[in-house]
């Protein structure tokens, strides 16, 4: 990774391995990984808001702490490492519908403010 790679994309792409490699057993990682990652790809697509954010780290807590074991205690890892140290690459998506490292693409909300 260096500076052409998308930190929240990076998240999507360990909650996606995550989410496809839980068992399920227990509500919050077969639910939770699966909200995370669809949280995560509203962010890299543009249609995210600050609720959602604000959604996302609340779902990282919960899911961190409830999961059975440690695949769903880890998943969220990812996305409070990078919200930690990357901030403001999740708030340039979500603000300004920009993606820093010029990876995440916006077409959806062009299109939708242009409709
Ligand atoms: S935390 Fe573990 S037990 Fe629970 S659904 Fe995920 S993989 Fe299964």
């Amino acid at each position: 990774m260096d500076e052409h790679s998308c930190m929240v994309d990076v998240a999507r792409y360990f909650m996606e391995f995550c989410m496809s490699e839980s068992c399920g057993k227990c509500v919050p990682c077969r639910v939770g990984t699966a909200e995370m990652y669809e949280l995560l790809s509203r962010i890299v697509q543009g249609r995210a808001n600050s609720a959602d954010m604000a959604l996302l780290q609340e779902l990282c807590e919960v899911v961190k702490y409830t999961s059975l074991c440690g695949l769903g205690q880890a998943a969220p890892n990812p996305v409070l490492s990078t919200i930690k140290y990357f901030e403001p690459e999740y708030l340039a998506h979500i603000v300004d519908h920009v993606c820093p490292a010029g990876q995440c693409q916006f077409e959806a909300v062009i299109q939708e403010v242009q409709s």
